[in-house]
Formats: structure tokens, C-alpha cells, sequence
């Protein structure tokens, strides 16, 4: 088959389908009742567990303690028993290796006792594994006879089964280290960075308010999840999406988002029975999936769950994503995460809404009726603050990815500026802190809506702000700029470290015997530069933000340097949350992944332009050649179908594309990543847009018929 005809099979395949996926029905299976159905939940291990062992595992869990090995045989054995009663034949020790990914190595309960076998599962299998570490990166943790690679049991995060038609899995939720005990992935960190919030917030509370005693207080995250679904059939004709999930080529269509006509439209059909399977298979999992909807550029949709502990928040986010993805090739779809998959409609987000709070103070960043009143909140307030204002650079760092750069500040998402949006009523507060106490709280007050039969509105003290990096949403903040395809592990990592750092401030001033009104003072004075309420968008903040000392960092390169300064390295290492090692190995990593990524998008794009469109263009020119004649008497001749203006663009295209390839084989080389990194992004990104350029101008010309590759107009409209 052609490329052409495989080209419009894969198009009347995807605009015929039909699922056969069988229908599911929630009346006879309630979400109540499989809510949580496949998790080793607290209520099992309280149904399951002797109490002595049952009450060491919350002790864990709630207060931190260490864990009785004893402990872990007795739990190894109870969940084994659950997990086959599940229909479970092996466990596997999850993991989150640094590439954002999620890993597993899956072993049987078998073990063979004479001619038969009986099933086996102690604490110590629980508690440790040991997969081949080598094949993940290390960024210099490990050399490669270094092999060794530990996963060691999360207490925290509970285990769960993970079903496929022929059987399930028991898995288990780990953290992954080196043979030395360094962290190797992305849950160490926020597991200790949970640590370190908790640890400085109580000093403050106790501080605060000596006579009443906190409990743990746990950073909190409820990550909102945007996507394409574009259906697999086209994908199959796009090796750029197939393998960068991105479109490296392809003219804009006539339509795209202009008419504002599918955000929060009418969810079609095909994506509304995934949407109810991906939920359906989330809450088994006991993932509390509460919103969805579509989103703003066509083919582009959200989930939303409610938040949650970082650490659970976080391999539940993972797991949404696994799922979706799984749910999505049932239903003919590919799921993706690529924070812009099509140049030209809104890229793809994952706002992380991110709080602190815990059971006797409840949520820290809940301003209450009059926030000029509440020392509580204006001191956590204050503190986060001044968090961002010194560490803008490393929350860009943390978020900071080939494919978010081409999102961040294309006028759909935040700029590449560090700022924090306080909303209007806690930014007059600051204002008035900075000459001494507040003394006001701005109220919202109820809205009419000049339809008497419609009841008025408590309206909210501070409107919302979309085009803010990190947004105050009234109970809580939004980090806007995280990436839809990245795990939100770094992001929390660094809120929860520099949160730390600032309520340790805060601490050593009130240790000092400084009073709250003074220090909230100090902060409203020192840093209210990062306090940004306008148009984060218009080319004026951009300019302002500098003037105001704010970091602009628009791209990869220039943001990871961030991740290494002396001063992002103590604050990790002062705080224990990654040592100089670590925090080194990290930057290595981001860079290199930088640069994978980069080579493989400029090695795929090239071969595109080679085998797929260089191809169809001659095989136009040709038909062109043959029918010059009747050309001439149409009165196309100069005009851009004309055989000599596509000959002239093929030339344009070919040249590009050698030059491209040129750029690649000479790739420098040297120690720190980071020079690569930056020769990438200053030479051949934008070759490889040159490269674009010229085959999209190639696209509007050619005949429709002979072109190989699935259209915008195809991918983004046929559902
Ligand atoms: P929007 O799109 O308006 O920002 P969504 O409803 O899509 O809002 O998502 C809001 C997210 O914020 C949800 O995951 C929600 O559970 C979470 N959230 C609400 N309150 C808090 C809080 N105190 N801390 C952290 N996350 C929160
Ligand atoms: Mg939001």
C-alpha cells in the first residue's frame, strides 16, 4: 500500500469507528462500591491485620516511626492472602525512576516445594527488591559495574492490584536507591521534602501558638490533567507523534480553536465512554477522579481529581496517567501528554494545586473571612512568598522540559516568569503590611445577576488569574506551569523545600525574639517584587518582571543551571531532602533528557522529510510535468502550484533538511551536559523549524491525494 492510500485508510478507519469495547454499567456496579475495591486500604489492613501490627502501621504512616521488620512479615503475609483472593499471581515493587516514568519488575509468589509449588511472600520481599538499576539513569550516582539498585517499600502509599484480562498483579508503591542509599528517583525526594515542610511548619505553629500542640502537617496536591486523543489509526501514519508525540510537521487547518467552540462543549460520544472507563478503573484503584471536560484546542480534554497527600497525589497522578493511556488504545485512541502536540492550538498543562495544613491547625493557606486578622495565615502566606521570590529560578528549573518550552509564553500559558498572583484582596493586605499591621480585609460581597428569579451570588473576595505561573486560588496555590506530561514530583519537591526554607526563616526570626508583625513586615517589604496581579501575557510584565530583578528564563537550557547554584545545593542538602550528589545527578539527568529529546525529534523530522513528503512532491511535479498544457491554459503559470514555484520549494525543503542533518553530525561534546543543551536549542531547533516551514508550505500546495501524512484537520477533527 502507498503511503497515500495507507493515508486515507487510516482516515476512514478513524472517522468509522465503532468501539467494541463492551459497554459498562454503573447501575448494577455503583462507584461507590468499586471505590477503592483493588487497594490494600486502611479499612482492609484494620480487617486484615492484627491490631498491634495494624496500629504500627498508622503509627508509620501518621507520625513518621520507623517500621518493625516483624511488622512487615506479618503485613507481607495478609497482603499476599488478599491479593490472590484477587486472582493475583505475582507482585511487583513499583518505581519512579528519574525519567518521570513509572517502572516495574514483576515477580511470582511461586516457589516450587518438591513436585508441586506453594506461594511465598515475606516481609522481606515486601519490604526490599533489587531490579537491575543500570539500565536507568543515574546522572553519576552509579557508574555502570555499579549496578545495584534497591526498591524499598513505601509504607505510605498503599499497595494495590493491578488488573489485566489473563490476571492481576500486586503492586507495591517503593522508593528506588543506589547500593550507597542515594536516591535514584523521583519519590525519595518528596517523601523527605514532605518531611522537611512538616518539621519547619511545626516549629512555626508551636511558635505561633505555644499552648496548642500540631500534628503532622502534610503537603497537600490535587494535580488537574490536560490531554489530547487523537485516534491511534492517524498516529500510526505519524511517526513524529508516534514516537515524539508531537506533530514535528503539518499546516495549521482553516479551523483551530478560533470559535472558542469546544472548550467545555458537549463531550463526544467515543471520548465520553473512555472518560467513564478511565474513571471507572481509577476509582478501583481508589483515585478520587472528580471533573472532566473538554478543554480549549480541539481533540484536547481535562480530568481533574481531588487532591490529596503529595506523596499519594503523586503515584496517583502517575497511575491516571498509565491508565489513561491503557484506556485510550481500547477505544482506538492515543492518549498524549506532550505539553504542545500541535503548534498553533493551546498546549497541554498540569496545574498542580498544592496546600500544607494538618488535622489541629487545618489547611495553612486558608485565609478565612478577614485575612488581615489571621496571624496564621498571613505568616504561611508570607512565607510562601518569600519562597518564590528567592527561588523563582529553581520552580522554573523544576518544570523545565524540551516539550514545556514550547508552551510556556505562548500567550495560552504562563510566561517563563516566576511570579505569584495574590488575587485583590490579599494584595492590599500586603500592601498594608508593608507600613506595619493590616488593618482591613477587602469582602467580596453578593452579585446581583439582574434576573430576579435568579438567587444573588456570594461573589469571592479575589477573581482567578490564568495567565499566573503560581496562583493564589483562595484555599490554596496553583502552580499553572507545570507540564501535562511531567510527573509532579519535582514540582512539589521544590514547593515543599522551599516552603521549608522560608518557615525555617520565619522560625530562627520568631526564635530571636523578633515579633510576627515585624517579620510579616520585613517579607511585605523584601518581597513583593514576585507579587504580580496583572496580565502575565502582555509584553509589558515581561519587561517589568526584569526591571523588577525577576529571572526570565525561557528555555531549558537556561533554566536547569538553576537546579546546581551554591545556593539551591545547601538548601537540599540543609533540609535533607537531596545531598550535593544527588542534586547534581538531577541536572545531569534534565540536561541530557533535554537532549535526547531534542535529537530524536530533529532525527525523526528528517527522516519524515526523506522518506515521506521529498517523495510526494516529486511524485507531484511529475503530475504537474505531465500536465503543463492545460496548466498554462488555466492561467496558473507563476502561481504557487505552478511546477516551477513547488521545484523551488522542494530545493528549499531538501536544503534545509541537509542542513539539519549537518547540525546533527556535529553535535559538541563536553563534560557538562549543558553545552550540548544549549547548541540544541540555539542551532538545531530552529533548523528544525526551518525544515517545517518549508515542507508546510510544500503541504498547501500539493495535491491532496498524494500527500502522506495525516492532516491537522485530520487528526484534531475526526472523533
Ligand atoms: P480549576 O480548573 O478551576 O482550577 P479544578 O476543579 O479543575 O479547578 O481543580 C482544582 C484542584 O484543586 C482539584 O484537584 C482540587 O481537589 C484541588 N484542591 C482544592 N482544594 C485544595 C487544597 N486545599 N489543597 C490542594 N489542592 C486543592
Ligand atoms: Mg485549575
Amino acid at each position: 500500500m502507498s503511503r497515500t492510500a495507507a493515508r486515507q485508510a487510516a482516515v476512514k478507519a478513524a472517522a468509522t469507528y465503532r468501539s467494541p469495547a463492551k459497554p459498562l454499567n454503573f447501575k448494577s456496579e455503583p462507584a461507590t462500591e468499586l471505590f477503592g475495591c483493588n487497594v490494600f486500604s486502611d479499612a482492609v489492613m484494620r480487617a486484615r491485620l492484627p491490631k498491634t501490627v495494624y496500629r504500627q502501621i498508622r503509627k508509620v504512616i501518621e507520625e513518621g516511626v520507623k517500621l518493625d521488620p516483624a511488622c512487615a512479615d506479618v503485613v507481607a503475609s495478609a497482603m499476599k492472602d488478599w491479593a490472590i483472593e484477587k486472582g493475583a499471581t505475582h507482585y511487583s515493587h513499583v518505581f519512579y525512576p528519574l525519567t518521570g516514568a513509572t517502572a516495574e519488575k514483576h515477580d511470582s509468589f511461586i516457589v516450587p516445594e518438591g513436585s508441586s509449588c506453594l506461594t511465598e511472600f515475606s516481609g522481606k520481599f515486601l519490604i526490599q527488591g533489587e531490579p537491575d538499576g543500570s539500565s536507568f539513569p543515574s546522572g553519576g550516582l552509579r557508574v555502570t559495574f555499579e549496578a545495584r539498585g534497591y526498591t524499598i517499600w513505601d509504607v505510605t502509599s498503599p499497595a494495590y492490584i493491578l488488573e489485566n484480562p489473563n490476571g492481576t498483579t500486586l503492586c507495591i508503591p517503593t522508593c528506588f536507591v543506589s547500593w550507597k542509599g542515594e536516591a535514584l528517583d523521583k519519590k525519595t525526594p518528596v517523601l523527605r521534602s514532605m518531611n522537611a515542610v512538616d518539621a519547619q511548619a511545626r516549629r512555626v505553629l508551636k511558635l505561633l501558638d505555644p499552648s496548642k500542640i500540631p500534628s503532622r502537617v502534610s503537603a497537600n496536591a490535587g494535580p488537574e490533567q490536560e490531554f489530547f486523543l487523537v485516534d491511534s489509526n492517524l498516529i500510526a501514519e505519524r511517526p513524529d507523534l508516534m514516537f515524539c508525540e508531537r506533530a514535528l510537521l503539518g499546516k495549521f487547518s482553516a479551523k483551530g480553536q478560533q470559535f472558542e467552540d469546544h472548550y467545555f462543549g458537549a463531550i463526544p460520544e467515543r471520548v465520553l465512554a473512555y472518560m467513564l472507563e478511565v474513571e471507572r478503573e481509577l476509582y478501583k484503584l481508589g483515585i478520587p477522579m472528580k471533573t472532566r471536560h473538554n478543554e480549549v484546542a480541539p481533540a484536547q480534554f481535562e480530568f481533574a481529581p481531588i487532591f490529596e497527600t503529595a506523596n499519594i497525589a503523586t503515584d496517583h497522578q502517575q497511575m491516571t496517567m498509565v491508565v489513561m493511556k491503557r484506556v485510550a488504545n481500547k477505544y482506538g485512541m492515543t492518549a498524549l501528554f506532550h505539553e504542545k502536540p500541535f503548534a498553533g492550538v493551546n498546549g497541554s498543562g498540569k496545574h498542580v494545586n498544592w496546600s500544607i495544613g494538618n488535622s489541629t491547625h487545618g489547611n495553612l493557606m486558608d485565609p478565612g473571612d478577614s485575612p488581615h486578622t489571621n496571624e496564621q495565615f498571613l505568616v504561611f502566606c508570607a512565607a510562601i512568598v518569600r519562597a518564590v521570590h528567592i527561588h523563582g529560578g529553581l520552580m522554573r528549573a523544576a518544570i523545565a522540559s524540551a516539550a514545556n518550552d514550547h508552551r510556556l509564553g505562548a500567550n495560552e500559558a504562563p510566561p517563563a516568569i516566576i511570579s505569584v498572583y495574590l488575587g485583590d484582596q490579599l494584595f492590599d493586605v500586603f500592601n498594608q503590611l508593608k507600613s506595619g499591621a493590616a488593618k482591613s480585609s477587602k469582602v467580596g460581597g453578593t452579585m446581583e445577576v439582574g434576573v430576579p428569579q435568579i438567587p444573588a451570588l456570594q461573589k469571592d473576595p479575589g477573581d482567578r488569574n490564568r495567565t499566573s505561573p503560581f496562583a493564589f486560588c483562595g484555599n490554596r496555590f496553583e502552580f499553572r506551569a507545570v507540564g501535562s506530561g511531567q510527573t509532579i514530583a519535582g514540582p512539589l519537591v521544590v514547593l515543599n523545600t522551599i516552603m521549608a526554607d522560608s518557615l525555617s526563616w520565619v522560625a530562627d526570626q520568631l526564635e530571636a525574639g523578633k515579633k510576627v508583625a515585624d517579620v510579616l513586615t520585613e517579607v511585605a517589604n523584601k518581597h513583593s517584587a514576585v507579587i504580580f496581579n496583572g496580565n502575565g501575557y502582555s509584553k509589558e510584565w515581561h519587561e517589568e518582571a526584569v526591571r523588577r530583578g525577576l529571572k526570565k528564563l525561557d528555555t531549558t537550557p537556561d533554566a536547569l543551571p538553576e537546579i546546581i547554584t551554591p545556593a539551591a545545593i545547601a538548601m537540599f542538602a540543609k533540609f535533607g531532602v537531596l545531598n550535593e550528589t544527588e542534586t547534581r545527578s538531577r541536572y545531569n539527568i534534565y540536561c541530557e533528557q533535554y537532549n535526547l529529546r531534542v535529537k530524536l525529534e530533529a532525527k525523526v523530522v528528517g527522516e519524515m522529510v526523506s522518506t515521506r513528503v521529498i517523495p510526494a512532491v516529486i511524485r507531484y511535479q511529475t503530475e504537474l510535468a505531465q500536465n503543463a498544457a492545460a496548466l498554462k491554459a488555466a492561467g496558473v503559470e507563476g502561481s504557487t502550484c505552478c511546477l516551477k514555484k513547488v521545484s523551488e520549494q522542494l530545493t528549499t525543503l531538501g536544503m534545509a533538511n541537509k542542513a539539519l542533518s549537518e547540525k546533527l553530525a556535529s553535535v559538541p561534546h563536553d563534560d557538562d551536559p549543558i553545552v550540548e543543551a544549549r547548541y540544541f536549542k540555539d542551532v538545531v531547533l530552529p533548523q528544525m523549524l526551518e525544515v517545517r516551514k518549508a515542507s508546510d508550505a510544500l503541504e498547501a500546495v500539493v495535491a491532496d491525494d498524494l500527500w502522506p501524512l495525516p492532516t491537522y484537520a485530520e487528526m484534531l477533527f475526526i472523533r
